[in-house]
């Protein structure tokens, strides 16, 4: 199916031609036509999936048809999302196939001074893309009013909770008319997400891409079994040898600190993300590593949820997760689109259960690699 064939309009298409998207992927498949109708929906559907052109597109169609140019801009549509990083991406996206319209969009989020957001909000925009304390305080101080949104966009709602936004989430929903559009994203569907999808949608049309558990096939699954005192060794060792875009995952924010001081010590060009990073920082090391200056990135995962990075070709997990569904996530994020990717894994000792909860989830047995002398 092409993009032609979901009824997409020539401005869209015009901008997805220059995206160089030659053909939609399952969840824009099925999520673009029901969005396009008015319908609610619930989509089940990680990062990596093209699921934000898949609410994109049908808001940005929608309000393309109902805004005359010159008319008053108020706040049509309304994407809530958990992290600045994501905030910002999902904010490019809409600058790249919103280009050929007149609409007007912008991104607020908290961490940075708001002066900037507030004089952007001030010259009118059709659509807005927010964190929830940062829309909530603007909100308060009278700079937004949500009383005239049309469709609603709730992104990583499972993030959203696990980041403790559901308070935030609670005070905004009555804030927000009754008539409106719903579209609702989650890469998982706990009981909770469950429970507050159902408050929130109506007659909803579910979609799901890609189950949690599911593994591309591309991905090139190796385990080393290592003792935590070996672990920076052996990723020197790697890195050396590799010099390419790697995704180095830490389970703490210090962890993540000491692997960038290793590997920058021994001349592995590298930089940490994390939450007590400051929004430039992180915005530095984004655009470092996308450009190639560095090869390395180390996140954990919370920071790594909005890194957005085509062309990334090994993700390594220095220390495991907590929940195997994070394994599948992280290892997600090689081998997008089609492209091969190699997912490299540390384990300890103490690990080892996690490991076996990966296999089972995934129903693979992981490729356990001899570390080399
Ligand atoms: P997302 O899941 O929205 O974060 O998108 C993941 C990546 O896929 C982004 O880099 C998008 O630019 C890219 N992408 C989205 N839709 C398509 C498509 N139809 N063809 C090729 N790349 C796409």
């Amino acid at each position: 199916m092409t993009f032609k064939e979901l009824n997409i309009s020539e401005p869209i298409l015009d901008a997805l031609v220059k995206k160089k998207y030659s053909l939609p992927t399952p969840v824009q498949e099925q999520a673009i036509p029901v969005a396009l109708k008015g319908h609610d929906l619930l989509g089940i559907a990680q990062t990596g999936t093209g699921k934000t052109a898949a609410f994109a597109i049908p808001v940005i169609q929608q309000l393309n048809r109902m805004t005359p140019k010159g008319t008053e801009r108020n706040i049509q549509a309304l994407i809530l999302t958990p992290t600045r990083e994501l905030a910002i991406q999902i904010d490019e996206c809409f600058s790249d196939y919103a280009r050929y319209t007149n609409l007007r969009h912008t991104v607020i989020f908290g961490g940075v001074n708001q002066r900037p957001q507030v004089n952007s909000l001030k010259q009118g925009v059709d659509i807005l893309i927010a964190t929830p304390g940062r829309l909530l305080d603007l909100i308060n101080q009278k700079y937004i009013t949500l009383n005239h949104v049309k469709h609603f966009i709730l992104d990583e709602a499972d993030r959203m909770l696990d980041m403790g936004f559901i308070h935030d989430i609670k005070r905004l929903l009555p804030l927000l008319p009754k008539q409106k559009q719903t579209l609702f994203f989650s890469a998982t569907m706990p009981q909770a997400i469950a429970n507050l999808s159902k408050s929130i949608l109506n007659k909803p049309v579910r979609i799901e891409v890609t189950p949690e558990s599911s593994v591309v096939d591309t991905i090139e699954q190796r385990l080393y079994f290592v003792e935590k005192s070996q672990k920076s060794q052996l990723l020197v060792n790697i890195l050396q040898k590799k010099k390419r875009s790697v995704l180095v995952f830490s389970r703490t924010k210090h962890g993540a600190d000491k692997i960038a001081r290793v590997l920058n010590r021994q001349g592995i060009g590298c930089e940490a993300i994390h939450g007590n990073k400051t929004q430039v920082a992180r915005q530095r090391a984004l655009a470092n590593f996308k450009s190639g200056k560095t090869h390395v990135i180390i996140a954990t995962d919370i920071a790594a949820r909005g890194i957005d990075i085509v062309n990334l070709e090994m993700v390594i997990n220095y220390d495991l997760p907590d929940v195997a569904e994070t394994y599948v996530h992280r290892i997600g994020r090689t081998g997008r689109a089609g492209n091969g990717g190699t997912a490299l894994t540390f384990c300890s000792q103490e690990e080892y259960t996690i490991v076996k909860d990966i296999q089972k989830l995934t129903g693979r047995k992981l490729n356990t690699v001899a570390i080399p002398a």
